[in-house]
């Protein structure tokens, strides 16, 4: 299955992944981005992968597992 990947350090809590995929990304009260799962499936991937590909500096990932 699809694994979700973030760079914490990266994470400038812009908050655009929560947009586009709400089910797989949050934001902690310190303003960094938090994996709601681990593992995704390839249906959810082409969404959820969108929305990764909204941040701005690029923290987020899916990756093959
Ligand atoms: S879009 Fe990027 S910088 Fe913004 S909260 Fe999500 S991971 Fe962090």
């Amino acid at each position: 299955m699809p694994v979700l990947k973030a760079d914490f350090e990266a994470c400038q809590g812009y908050g655009n992944c929560l947009t586009g995929a709400p089910d797989a990304y949050d934001i902690d009260d310190d303003g960094v981005v938090v994996l709601l799962k681990q593992e995704i499936t390839d249906e959810e991937r082409p969404r959820i992968e969108e929305a990764a590909r909204s941040c701005p500096v690029s923290a987020l990932t899916v990756e093959d597992s």
